[in-house]
């Protein structure tokens, strides 16, 4: 008996522990609202957070995976909450495979995946948020932006000329990326205050690892197709990025709707941070299955019985 408590004991003690450890790294992780960051020099690409290997992580990760599909299927029930989940990052940073892995154990009716790619003709001919209101989670969903209305203030502002093509009147171009700040911060405090719970995430990853990984899509037949010329003009650009998203991270980060800057050079480990991030917020929504009142209680026996009473 005394062993039963003393097991018992020393297993909250280490959930504690850990439960600290989380919230001491995640903080490490957020970009803290209203302060400012220096993208290279707070954020590592290669942290690990002491994982020393894709094997050491696989255990929490299927834990994350399991508790994640767990809560969507309340989430779903309750019908009142929606998850937003942006991914924004330089090409071959992961997110695909992020995304993947991730919601590999949810219900594929409770989860859509957008993925947003240059403006179509009809897309240019509205203003910039029209095409993602389209595509917001219904409640009870987890909506997933791969790229997002982000792309606005990132390849946009790397590329000033692609405005050209957003017929918008010269008065919005002053001070536009400032403008768009406070237009998406608007724009995700509504979401915020509708239940529309937003979370950000922006996968670093290394120039290095970004190399090695354009590298592998050339040697390898079986990833020939995920390489793109494009992606190395884009590589081009890597500093105008780097300065494009530290400003954007610095404006953007807000206590309804909070940046996380993912460690992306080891794949395993991104994945694990995106899923415990994902699985804390679903926690800390303090999500119910809908209460059944006594009188469908009730008939819910009236039916039973008939049930059994079929010969
Ligand atoms: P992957 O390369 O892994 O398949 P991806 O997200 O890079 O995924 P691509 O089809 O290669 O997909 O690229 C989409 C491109 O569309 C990106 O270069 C992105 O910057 C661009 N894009 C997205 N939104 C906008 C926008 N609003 N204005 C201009 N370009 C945009
Ligand atoms: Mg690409």
């Amino acid at each position: 008996m005394k062993k039963k408590i003393l097991d018992a004991d020393r297993k909250i003690t280490v959930q504690i522990a850990e439960d600290a450890e989380l919230e001491l790294r995640l903080k490490r992780i957020m970009v803290p609202p209203g302060k400012k960051i220096t993208l290279r020099k707070d954020y590592d690409p290669t942290f690990t957070a002491g994982f020393k290997s894709k094997k050491d992580a696989q255990k929490k990760l299927e834990q994350n995976i399991a508790e994640l599909a767990e809560y969507q299927d309340i989430l779903y029930a309750q019908d009142t909450y929606a998850v937003l989940i942006v991914f924004q990052a330089m090409d071959a940073a992961g997110k695909d495979g992020t995304i993947k892995h991730v919601m590999s154990g949810v219900n594929p009716q409770g989860c859509q995946v957008f993925s947003f790619k240059v403006p179509s003709a009809e897309e240019l001919d509205h203003d910039y948020l029209w095409r993602s209101m389209k595509c917001l989670p219904e409640r009870g969903r987890i909506g997933i932006f791969n790229r997002s209305y982000y792309e606005e203030v990132l390849v946009v502002r790397v590329h000033p000329e692609f405005l050209d093509h957003q017929k918008i009147p010269p008065t919005a171009r002053e001070n536009i990326w400032q403008r768009r700040y406070e237009q998406i911060n608007a724009f995700e405090k509504y979401l915020f205050e509708n239940g529309i719970i937003v979370l950000k995430f922006f996968l670093n990853v290394s120039k290095e690892e970004q190399k090695k990984r354009f590298l592998e899509r050339i040697d390898q037949p079986e990833k020939n197709w995920k390489f793109s010329t494009a992606d190395v003009k884009e590589r081009a650009f890597w500093d105008t990025y780097q300065t494009a998203y530290e400003d954007c991270l610095n404006h953007t980060s807000t206590e309804w709707a909070p940046w996380f800057v993912i460690p992306a050079d080891a794949k395993w480990f991104a994945r694990l941070t995106v899923s415990e991030i994902i699985v804390r917020t679903l926690k800390q929504l303090n999500l119910r299955y809908p209460e059944v009142s006594a009188a469908r209680r009730q008939e819910l026996q009236e039916i039973r019985k008939l049930l059994e009473a079929e010969s």
